[in-house]
């Protein structure tokens, strides 16, 4: 293609994204195609010459488009938003077009500097202390393994990338068993392994970890000669929102000289309301290590996923390596490859600037606040239905709850609501239950979408309740 042609095509995909994101309502929101749909539409070789770009577009509006699950539909209310801001969007096409790696300073100077801006903008907009540096990765998964890697590296005395984990003793890793799947998996990638995550069971009101049992966990594993590493802290699990108490956690890992981590991928974007703070926030400047994802529900274009540290210096030391054809002579500044496990890096801190400059941190909280009086509204209907019963209450924008009957009802009542398109909720397990988890937080949402949710509900329990 040439460049001439280029701001032709340009207009027709912004006419069409405008048109998409005006229209969503009138699409089913998951994908309504069977397994092996999509792959049987596609020719089965690469082409050996040049197709025309029209008839490129227009198959990807033909044969694509119904295998799209619309993410930015406003009655998404399954697993977590992954929101594209139109702002974010033209930064995104706009590092897009320069394809810059911004993995050094002089690589991309503005780059670096504006992500050293970026994540102290989003530092005092979620209110953690003066000092806090960070990072933006490309998704929580990888933050909490640099965060993983950076315990096994502490507690080996940063020996572990020479040596190897093998015949070096037990690590051991603690957090709640409301944790994502994420942390899992890094204890997993960092040789640590799944027997090693200690996971101590929750309690009260916010499903929080039981921070005696935790102080019980590492006193038993010293007894025995493991070598407690880190601990984890959740705010806003997936599940159910369950969030710890990170003062008293954030005791235990100063007692205990150990690292210490928050996943708070999805929940950290509401700490920019100071009213949220209070009960979930306390003591986040004990942590040493804290991520959220702005591409979940601040508005930021995925992938964006912040890490904030509150001395980079050991997680450096877990990551650096610097090859002669990486060395630059510059002093005094920052190469962000250093901080984390790929070397290539976009420039994801740009859209954060679109994204901050065009909305305002004022108009940014009226949406989350929004969301969350929504979310316990909705709750509240569902209360008073013949067909509902709450499981979880609502942690911000996050509840769940069951219909009548067993499991296998739970399932079918879901793809029932599923298959008929005009909501879309997931599944998750709660207390050895299934529970169906409904959270709002798609910037477009308006409240006439969560009546609209409500009727859906009652319509479809009504009709599987005559069946
Ligand atoms: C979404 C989520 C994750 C995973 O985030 P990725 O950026 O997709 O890796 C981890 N933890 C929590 C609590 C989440 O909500």
């Amino acid at each position: 293609m040439d460049w001439r042609e280029f701001p032709d095509w340009s207009e027709k995909v912004a006419n069409w994204s405008a048109h998409y994101h005006q229209t969503l309502r009138d699409r089913p929101v998951r994908a309504q195609v069977l397994p092996g749909d999509i792959e049987a539409r596609l020719t089965d070789w690469p082409p050996e010459l040049p197709d025309e770009m029209s008839q490129i577009m227009d198959d990807f509006m033909q044969l694509m488009l119904p295998g799209m699950t619309h993410w930015q539909h406003p009655r998404f209310f399954a697993y977590f938003p992954a929101n594209v801001t139109p702002p974010s969007m033209l930064a995104e096409m706009l590092m897009s077009v320069m394809g810059a790696q911004c993995m050094l300073w002089q690589t991309s100077p503005a780059a670096t500097e504006m992500e050293v801006v970026m994540v102290d903008w989003l530092r005092q907009a979620l209110a953690l202390p003066v000092g806090y540096k960070g990072v933006i990765q490309d998704s929580a998964s990888s933050a909490t393994l640099s965060a993983v890697l950076t315990m096994r590296e502490r507690a080996m005395g940063f020996c572990g990338n020479k040596l190897g984990v093998a015949g070096q003793g037990r690590l051991r890793i603690y957090c709640s068993d409301q944790v994502h799947s994420s942390i899992d998996r890094a204890c997993w990638i960092a040789g640590v392994g799944q027997n090693n995550l200690v996971k101590v069971p929750h309690q009260g009101p916010l499903h929080g970890i039981d921070v005696t049992a935790v102080k019980q966990a590492i006193a038993a594993d010293r007894e025995a000669g493991h070598i407690p590493a880190g601990i984890i802290g959740v705010v806003g699990s997936t599940s159910v929102g369950a969030s710890d108490d990170l003062g008293l956690l954030g005791d235990v890992a100063a007692e205990e000289g150990l690292y210490c981590h928050v996943d708070a991928a999805w929940a950290g974007a509401a700490m920019i309301c100071p009213e949220f703070r209070q009960q979930l926030w306390s003591g986040i400047d004990r942590f040493d290590s804290v991520v959220f994802n702005p591409h979940k529900w601040l508005g930021a274009h995925f992938d964006c996923s912040v890490q904030f540290l509150k001395d980079p210096t050991s997680q450096i030391n877990a990551l650096k390596i610097e090859p002669e054809y990486l060395k630059t002579t510059l002093d005094g500044i920052t190469n962000f490859s250093e901080w984390t496990i790929p070397l290539g890096r976009r420039f994801r801190a740009l859209k954060l600037w679109f994204l901050m400059r065009a909305y305002g941190l004022e108009s940014l909280r009226d949406r989350l606040r929004n969301h969350v009086v929504w979310a316990n509204a909705l709750c509240e209907m569902l209360r008073a239905s013949p067909h509902f019963e709450i499981v979880t209450e609502p942690i911000l924008s996050l509840f769940t709850f069951r219909c009548a009957g067993d499991d296998a009802s739970q399932q079918r009542f879901l793809d029932r609501v599923n298959d008929d398109g005009r909501i879309y909720l997931t599944l998750s397990e709660f207390a050895g239950e299934k529970v169906i988890r409904f959270q709002v937080g798609q910037f477009d949402t308006t409240w006439a979408d969560i009546l609209s949710a409500h009727r859906v509900l009652e319509e479809l329990a009504g009709e599987l309740n005559r069946l």
